[in-house]
């Protein structure tokens, strides 16, 4: 039975974790696999300073483009002997890069972010292949845009799933497949990406198209747990979570899964196990339908960085239906999504993540419209299943900025 296997960046970040992962794998050596992993370390955000210096000239995208470079050459000199193959193809990888960053820049800024972002999957991939290949585990590399095929909506790209899932079911046939998280093609043949942390999601799209018997989501976190233990030192892990749970959990920012990630597999009754790669013969979670969340406790969820936007009308006239349209369209436009609204007669107030380099523009646009206010650095507290005990040790000297209550869950920006 065929199983998908996903990695993040926290799992490859140096030799020595590259070597454990390997490590790792020789206990599925006999399974039918396909490995998702993504870019390795934080090289995502390398890439990103990039395409900042390109496209908005902060800094000099050559000397960033060294940065990711020596992180991935050092790699490559502890783990391959020389004239092995890898050399040149992480070379043309970096010449892809470079044949961008040549020329002026004549696209917009989405659209090169993922032609450069999305390089570091390639060369996380191209990597992981050939030194497990070297140290016998037979796999084979496969480029996921021609798998995952998508709209060209850059940066967040949509999936269409009729043709991705025929694409999928044609190129994996070897018995251990290895291939990119995050990225995907348009219909146009450009490089797309599905979001930020989108691996797991690409891991569950995989997985749904071929109706495999389970998902194991690698981390560095002992599976899904009710805080995250590198803030609360008193975190507990959860045996099982309901696939509905696990979905309320990742929309409101629990970081250990993507949120787009449960839906596929949800729809497909394809279980999804949380595991840590430190200690593998642990559990970890299983998320899956039909199964109770265990143990019953309350989740306790942070959204750091987030921005309160306070949207009034110029003449101070009553926020009416026509206004929650244009501010919605211009919400969508820039692709913001909206962690918590609050409407009063006056004025509308949006809790969004602030994100350097969309939230500006998308203020400069609703400031075209209305008068705006906001605070910056704010954090998002989210409890569900809460007690009220739990409010008064989770939120005491905290200045509470608002706030909202339902029967399960209460979030509160601070
Ligand atoms: N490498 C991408 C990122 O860091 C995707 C992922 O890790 O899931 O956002
Ligand atoms: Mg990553």
């Amino acid at each position: 039975m065929l199983k998908v296997f996903k990695f993040g960046g926290a799992s490859i970040n140096d030799v020595q974790s590259i070597k454990h992962i390997a490590q790792l794998l020789k206990a599925y050596q006999d399974c039918q696999l396909v490995i998702v992993f993504s870019a390795m370390g934080k090289v995502t955000n390398m890439l990103e300073d990039i395409v900042g210096a390109y496209i908005l000239n902060k800094g000099n995208p050559y000397e960033y483009l060294q940065k990711v470079k020596n992180f991935h050459n050092i790699i490559l000199k502890n783990l391959f002997r020389e004239g092995s193959p890898i050399f040149d193809e992480v070379n043309n990888l970096y010449i892809e890069i470079e044949w961008v960053i040549e020329e002026d820049p004549h696209q917009s800024y989405s659209y090169y972010y993922d032609q450069i972002v999305s390089i570091g999957e390639l060369l996380s991939t191209k990597i992981m292949s050939a030194y497990l290949s070297d140290n016998g585990f037979d796999n084979k590399w496969i480029d996921v845009r021609d798998m995952i095929r998508t709209d060209n909506n850059y940066r967040n790209a949509r999936v269409n799933w009729d043709i991705t899932s025929s694409l999928v079911k044609r190129y994996v046939t070897h018995n251990c497949s290895i291939t990119q998280g995050f990225i995907g093609c348009s219909s146009d043949n450009f490089t797309t990406t599905l979001g930020r942390e989108g691996s797991d999601f690409s891991a569950a799209i995989i997985s749904s198209c071929l109706e495999v018997e389970e998902l194991v989501i690698w981390k560095d976190v002992p599976g899904m747990m009710n805080a995250d233990p590198k803030i609360f030192c008193n975190a507990k892990l959860f045996d099982s979570v309901s696939f509905d749970e696990a979905i309320e959990l990742a929309f409101y920012g629990a970081k250990v899964i993507h949120p787009r990630t449960i839906q596929p597999l949800k729809k497909k009754r394809i279980p999804l196990r949380v595991k840590s790669f430190v200690n593998p013969d642990n559990k970890g979670t299983l998320i899956a339908e039909g199964i109770d969340t265990f143990p019953k406790m309350p989740s306790y969820i942070i959204k750091d960085q987030q921005i309160l936007l306070s949207i009034s009308d110029k003449n101070l006239s009553f926020i009416v239906e026509d206004h929650m349209s244009k501010i919605f369209s211009l919400l969508s436009l820039h692709s913001a999504s909206v962690n918590m609204m609050q409407n009063s007669a006056v004025s509308f107030s949006i809790c969004i993540d602030y994100d350097k380099y969309k939230t500006d523009s998308l203020v400069k646009d609703l400031q075209k419209e209305f008068s705006i206010t906001y605070n910056k650095n704010l954090s998002l507290y989210t409890i569900r299943h809460y007690r009220e005990e739990d409010l008064e040790e989770l939120l005491s000297n905290k200045k509470i900025i608002l706030e909202q209550k339902s029967r399960n869950t209460i979030q509160v920006i601070a």
